[in-house]
């Protein structure tokens, strides 16, 4: 049976339970509904480590107006400057918020609240809570949301297709996965915080179910996606696991080292070293592997180490528990004594669906937040900590909006005619066949691998053209998935398929604009195009669908504080 609710949200990450919360506290009569494919607290914000950026100490140095210039040179000047000056003045209030709903922040011995150094920022300004951050975040978020009872939850729901008519949103088509039905939701406006889609990497820091599905989606139904090019590396994801080893661990004191012993980071940023933006150090990193001062890994992971060693036991368990569990458990490594072997792993999607400055997509009832969208915040280079503080402001400023817009809005949209509907559910459950030859499995892995070899830390135009290829074959190959069970409940041979289907959509994309981009800016590296080029490149790559391929055009970048100027550390 169909289901009808005034907003709709999509995710339950910090992005998607912060928005549900903005539109349901606000207005008692208005009725709101989260859709997630996960229960609500194993989304992929739990994994976040590190901390939340926030200029919440003025009177000790540091300033709104830092945070911003910090923030924008990161992104190697692709970001929009009206975007950073909101974010910036935005996040603090949203940290004082949740301490007021219960986070248990991490203290100074004076009793404020604690905040430790990350990559590129220059004032100690990640608010966090040990190395569990996001997990009490989205606890943080969880508990108030049960404060009310206008929202209602559908978890473990897997949204197949967002509806649009006519440039007017009208619901959404969802399959539950724990009881079989497969449903429309009517909606008045739609949130979408899907999160990120990094899962099309091998070697990666993601959860596994971030497959970029709202992305994909939200593509194929006409909204167009933005900078996809843009993918971070992590410096230090845990070899072979790809498990994050947060910037924490540097910013508490953590040192880089190659097999010489040498913190390598004096040669290429000495003034920032360990600290020093995510592009620089992954490029660093890969430098020293390839020139030969790194250490043989399993699987052609080659890497280098991070090293706690001298930060002493008690600093490691007060600050970095998790951590030192983690190295404990999968690499029989105790950091206290041992350095921890590391190299950059995909970790986050710049790019996404193409909002603005409120989250807005161009399509009217749609708003997207968190890291499915892309409102040019971060650029061609996100710092670290200004993700989960994105996911707050930006939750609320969608929720908001979406909110009102909906209360204006006298009638619900119609939903699509029952044999429409029809339609769309033979398009889930008969797509693939239960003697068809591919596996979904094979596929992913095969497109990872692709995309770790061509579109990682540095890429180049033939790497690229090869990575193109592979994606369209791998693409022609997603209609011969065998799914052999034809079963509706926890069919997760079904929704492997879905979900690959999904990443090489966004593949495409991500290469595309990558091949099309001759220039080197942020974490986008080209060997054959090494410098920035901002007579020709300072500006926003936009993707738009077609059967054949993303049509690409270009935007302009906001520019009104900042001009660009060379990016040193
Ligand atoms: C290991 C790790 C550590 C990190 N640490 C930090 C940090 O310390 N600080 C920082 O700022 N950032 C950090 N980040 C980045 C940050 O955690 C993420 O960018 C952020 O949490 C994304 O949140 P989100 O709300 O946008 O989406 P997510 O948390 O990814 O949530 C996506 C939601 O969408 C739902 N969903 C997806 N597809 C569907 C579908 N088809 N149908 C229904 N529901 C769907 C999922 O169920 C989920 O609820 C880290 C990232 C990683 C990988």
């Amino acid at each position: 049976m169909n289901r009808k609710h005034d907003v709709i949200i999509i995710g339950s990450g910090i992005a998607g339970m912060r928005a549900a919360i903005e539109a349901a506290q606000n207005n008692p009569g208005l009725d709101v509904a989260i859709v997630s494919k996960v229960q609500l607290m194993r989304s992929h914000s739990v994994c976040a480590e590190g901390g939340t950026a926030a200029v919440i100490q003025p009177d000790e140095g540091d300033s709104i107006e830092l945070h911003a210039w910090d923030t924008v040179r990161g992104a190697d000047f692709l970001c929009d400057q009206d975007v950073v000056m909101r974010f910036v003045e935005e996040i603090p209030k949203e940290i004082m918020l949740l301490e007021h709903w219960g986070i248990p922040w991490s203290r100074r011995p004076d009793g404020r609240i604690a905040q430790r150094p990350f990559g590129g920022h220059s004032y100690n300004r990640a608010t966090f809570a040990a190395d569990k951050t996001g997990f009490f975040e989205m606890q943080t978020l969880y508990d108030t949301l049960q404060k009310f009872d206008n929202i209602s939850r559908y978890d473990e729901c897997y949204v197949t297709s967002i509806l649009i008519e006519d440039n007017l949103f009208h619901g959404v088509t969802a399959w539950d996965l724990a009881h079989g039905e497969f449903f429309a939701i009517q909606g008045k406006a739609l949130v979408i915080a899907t999160g990120g889609a990094c899962r099309m990497f091998g070697f990666t820091t993601y959860s596994l179910t971030a497959t970029g599905d709202g992305i994909a989606m939200a593509y194929r139904a006409g909204l167009p996606l933005k900078d996809t090019e843009f993918v971070q590396f992590h410096p230090t994801g845990l070899v072979p696991s790809g498990i994050l080893i947060t910037e924490a661990a540097r910013g508490e004191g953590g040192y880089l080292r190659n097999s010489q012993g040498e913190r390598f980071m004096e040669k290429y940023a000495a003034g920032k070293m360990e600290l020093a933006p995510r592009d620089i150090i992954a490029r660093a990193e890969m430098t020293e592997i390839e020139e030969g001062r790194g250490f043989t890994g399993p699987d052609g992971l080659d890497y280098v180490h991070v090293d706690l060693s001298h930060l002493g036991a008690d600093k490691i368990n007060e600050r970095l528990p998790l951590i030192r569990e983690v190295a404990i458990r999968f690499n029989f490594i105790d950091p206290i004594d041992e350095p921890i072997p590391v190299r950059p792993a995909a970790h986050y999607f710049m790019g996404g669906i193409h909002t603005d400055i409120d989250g807005a997509t161009p399509v009217e009832g749609i708003w997207a937040a968190g890291e499915a969208g892309c409102l040019s915040l971060h650029g061609a280079n996100r710092l670290g900590s200004n993700s989960t503080a994105e996911c707050l402001v930006w939750g609320k400023i969608a929720g908001n909006k979406a909110a009102r817009y909906a209360l204006q809005q006298k009638n619900f949209p119609p939903l699509p005619q029952e044999a429409a509907l029809k339609v769309a559910e033979a398009q889930v459950f008969d797509r693939f066949k239960p003697d068809a030859k591919e596996s979904a499995f094979s596929l992913r892995g095969e497109l990872q691998k692709i995309m770790d070899a061509e579109v990682s830390v540095y890429r180049t135009g033939s790497g690229l053209e090869a990575a193109l290829k592979k994606v369209k074959e791998l693409k022609q190959r997603v209609a011969d998935i065998q799914v052999k069970d034809r079963g509706r409940i926890y069919n997760t041979d079904l929704l492997s398929a879905l979900e690959v289907d999904n990443l090489l959509d966004i593949a495409e994309v991500v290469v595309v604009g990558a091949l099309a981009r001759t220039e080197s800016r942020g974490a986008h590296s080209r060997r054959d195009f090494p410098e920035r080029d901002d007579v020709n490149w300072l500006k926003h790559t936009l993707a738009h669908y077609t059967p054949a391929g993303p049509r690409i055009e270009y935007l302009p970048v906001t520019i009104n504080a900042w001009e660009p100027v060379e990016r040193k550390y």
